[in-house]
């Protein structure tokens, strides 16, 4: 499809760039990429794609939006609060550049169905801005499979890195990197760690350029290089990735030729011994005296806000050196915000033998509703 004389005003920045020019910019135009999540990396890869014309772009994603979001996911603003990221998302990127087309994906990436939303538009960059571990080596594993470039991001307080993950075009994968997750609840989320709302504006920014280069053939990507930032010190570092033979996804004798349970593998799937209740039925059994120990898994300044009476504070990232404080006879209630953090901390407890484990479903969020 050539460009529209609307679209050549647009787009007139590029056209004097050697490495873009008309024929370039109609590349973008007939690319399509796939971005996962419309948080903080998702907000600035989406919005500098869309602005840049890139024709088609994906997006996935099943949250929404709250107020504690918009320090960071610039893509999102005030009167979407409580709305879907992905309406938000959407038409803020029709906004941007209404000369393209935007998919949305209202789920969770999972095993389930990545193949499938892949090859919807069978897209020509799989670009992972969620941030967590288990959709991070399935977005790896569903392009190495597909032979599409991954483009990784990752950011922790002050610090982020970025690479390209693509075999088929040399390098090695995340795998290579990183065979084995780390335990879950040794690495805390944004949630918990905190992050400055610029890092992964500039994080992202930087996945937004390299898919860019990739989709126009331009430069050379970070093939088996990992860019790290260093915002404090105002710091990048190159640090080269081999290839490992013994990659289990890319090595010569590959053992992972389809997709996997990912939170399995890395360790946050519910385990099997943890049960659920409501908040309902915590009123309840509290009222009738607790006949176990009930644990919140939140940070100290967000307990300090709100607790519920009775509650012993241990904040996740801790919960790997003070497990020992708890006792395994009991039963152990478990409590974060919304759910996600008590599940992993369960998750953990049941690797350490702990068998009585109870999740609070909906947490501290359900328990003022129910106020
Ligand atoms: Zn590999």
């Amino acid at each position: 499809m050539p460009l529209s004389p609307e679209e050549n005003n647009r787009y007139a920045r590029h056209f004097t760039l050697p490495e873009v020019g008309r024929p370039g910019q109609e590349k973008l135009k007939n690319s399509s990429v796939l971005c996962i999540g419309t948080g903080g990396l998702g907000s600035p890869i989406a919005l500098y794609l869309a602005a840049a014309g890139v024709g088609t772009i994906g997006l996935v994603d099943d949250d929404q939006v709250e107020a504690s979001n918009l320090q960071r996911q610039i893509i999102h603003g005030e009167s979407w609060i409580g709305k879907p990221k992905l309406d938000s998302a959407k038409a803020r990127l029709l906004e941007t550049n209404p000369y393209i087309k935007v998919v949305t994906y209202n789920t969770r990436f999972t095993a389930k169905n990545a193949v499938e939303i892949i090859q919807d538009q069978d897209y020509d960059v799989i670009i992972d801005g969620t941030d967590n571990f288990p959709t991070r080596y399935l977005s790896n594993d569903v392009a190495y499979l597909l032979k599409k470039p991954n483009i990784y991001g990752s950011i922790f307080r002050f610090e982020g890195q970025i690479s390209v993950f693509a075999p088929h075009l040399g390098g090695p994968c995340y795998r290579c990197m990183l065979p084995e997750p780390p335990d879950p609840g040794t690495v805390p989320s944004c949630a918990e760690a905190g992050v400055l709302g610029v890092l992964p504006g500039i994080i992202g920014s930087l996945q937004a350029m390299e898919t860019i280069k990739i989709l126009l053939d331009a430069g050379s990507p970070p093939l088996g290089k990992l860019v790290h930032y260093d915002a404090l010190n105002t710091h990048f570092k190159h640090f080269n990735l081999r290839k490992d033979p013994q990659c289990p996804l890319c090595g010569e004798n590959p053992t992972i030729k389809e997709l996997i349970d990912y939170e399995e593998f890395c360790g946050v799937k519910p385990p099997a011994t943890m049960t659920e209740i409501t908040v309902t039925e915590l009123r309840d059994k509290l009222a009738a005296g607790l006949d176990g120990k009930l644990i919140d898994v939140r940070m100290p300044d967000e307990n300090a806000e709100c607790a519920i009476d009775g509650s012993t504070l241990i904040p996740l990232p801790e919960v790997p050196n003070r497990h020992t404080e708890l006792p395994k006879d009991e039963t152990l209630y478990i409590h974060c915000k919304g759910g996600i953090r008590s599940a992993k901390a369960c998750a953990y407890l049941a690797t350490q033998g702990f068998t009585k484990l109870v999740n609070i479903k909906g947490g501290m969020d359900a328990w003022i509703e129910l106020a």
